[in-house]
């Protein structure tokens, strides 16, 4: 039996990297006094269409919709973004003093399935919504420095930014960019000059070569920028520098949906490669209003947790695992009380050995590949002890039942 294309199955070490992804992400958010959401996968489709733009990808080929049996249109999310603002307006947190929030979880996009690119993916993200300070976009770049350099994968990336302005510098940029590109039509790839009109800056995110080489002489949105736009863009870089965060401004970076405006930036890990963003974001000042909420301003980033193990170190997760058994079945009830009894450490698992006699129950801890054993006998049992059989060492000893936990303390 095949799973659905582009979707996996997560177990073993891969899951344990998974959780490690989302432990340091969570743990870093919480210290920043950000708060935990998580929305539903399911969500009316028209928060995404009216949102992320019907020309962006996601919704001209990447959602998955469908009609239920009560006649409503509904997705699998494909991202947060809009799912955490219609949250914010659904649940009334628009006045809450603390906007901060962060979340994880699988969004869905029909692509193509490639190494790095799935159907079903996961994400971790974080939004801050307030007013317009570029502290905030500052802010959640700082975290996210924190995110990739706990996972050891900073100095394996490159953050790139570029501002997109308000909407009206936008335009006025759109205007001369279509104009460039009409020049130049025969130049572009057929993907290209279909987006001319519907879609330009969208070509800017093109990765055809020839596309590309036209990049040199495009005009670039920062000469269009009205002086709020560039004040803001130059007062936001300016202090990246100041904290020596190292960046490239990319003028060609745009995301590749409607909501964005003024910062966007990216992790990248290769130029070349097409699924090369870790994690990627951006203001979207609007979008609250644009739900039907206040005029309230946001930003925020998502990164992908496979993208992220692509590049990530192997990591050792072996936990020690601790057999225990008794030598008869008389003693059985006195085992799963001891079993009980015993303290949750996130470094040991205990495996419960039943069945056969003491030389199966030794060949099945071998197997699953103990540190040692805790084994109940029947004159241990009558002073209130146990066996510890070191497996790495071959040493035996008593130890009292009632200090197990302090015994195990020392071999974590
Ligand atoms: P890309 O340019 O790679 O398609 P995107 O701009 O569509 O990325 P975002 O919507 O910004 O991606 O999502 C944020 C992050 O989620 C990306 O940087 C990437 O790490 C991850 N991501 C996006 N789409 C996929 C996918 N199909 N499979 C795996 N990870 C993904
Ligand atoms: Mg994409």
């Amino acid at each position: 039996m095949n799973s659905v294309k582009g979707t996996k199955d997560i177990f073993g070490k891969t899951v344990l990297e998974h959780d490690h992804v989302v432990k340091t992400f969570e743990d870093i958010c919480v210290f920043n006094n950000f708060k935990k959401i998580s929305t539903p996968i399911l969500e009316h489709e028209n928060i995404f269409i009216k949102t992320l733009g019907v020309s962006s990808d996601i919704i001209s080929k990447e959602m998955y919709n469908f009609k239920d049996q009560g006649g409503d249109y509904l997705v699998l999310r494909p991202e947060g973004t809009a799912a955490i603002v219609r949250a914010l307006i659904t649940n009334s947190m628009q006045e809450d003093i603390n906007k901060n929030f962060f979340y994880h979880g699988p969004m869905f996009r029909r692509e193509k399935p490639q190494s790095g690119r799935l159907r079903q993916f996961h994400q971790v993200g974080l939004e801050v919504f307030g007013d317009r300070n570029f502290l905030d976009d500052v802010r959640i770049i700082i975290l996210a420095e924190n995110f990739l350099s706990t996972l050891n994968i900073r100095n394996k990336l490159k953050l790139q930014i570029n501002t997109l302005g308000d909407s009206k510098s936008r335009k006025r940029y759109i205007i001369e960019l279509q104009k460039f590109l009409k020049n130049n039509y025969s130049k572009l790839s057929i993907d290209s000059r279909k987006k001319i009109e519907t879609n330009p800056l969208r070509i800017l995110d093109s990765k055809d070569e020839n596309d590309r080489n036209l990049f040199s002489s495009l005009p670039q949105i920062i000469d269009f920028l009205d002086s709020n736009s560039r004040d803001f863009f130059l007062e936001t870089t300016k202090m990246l520098t100041s904290l020596d965060i190292k960046f490239d401004i990319n003028p060609f970076l745009v995301r590749g949906l409607d909501y964005y405006n003024h910062t966007a930036f990216e992790y990248i890990f290769s130029e070349s490669k097409s699924q090369n963003a870790v994690l990627a974001g951006g203001r979207y000042d609007g979008l609250v209003k644009s739900l039907g909420g206040k005029d309230l301003c946001g930003i925020g980033w998502a990164a992908g947790i496979e993208r992220i193990l692509m590049i990530m170190d192997n990591m050792d997760f072996s936990q020690k695992i601790i057999g225990m058994f008794s030598t008869s079945d008389s003693l059985k009830t006195q085992l799963l009380k001891t079993y009980n009894s015993l303290k949750l450490n996130e470094n040991i698992s205990f495996n419960l050995i039943d069945g056969g006699n003491f030389k199966k129950k030794m060949s099945k801890a071998n197997k699953l590949n103990c540190y040692g054993c805790l084994i109940l006998g029947e004159d241990e049992w009558k002073e209130k002890k146990i066996i510890w059989k070191n497996f790495q060492t071959g040493n035996q000893e008593n130890i009292p039942i009632n200090s197990i936990d302090k015994f195990l303390e020392k071999i974590y």
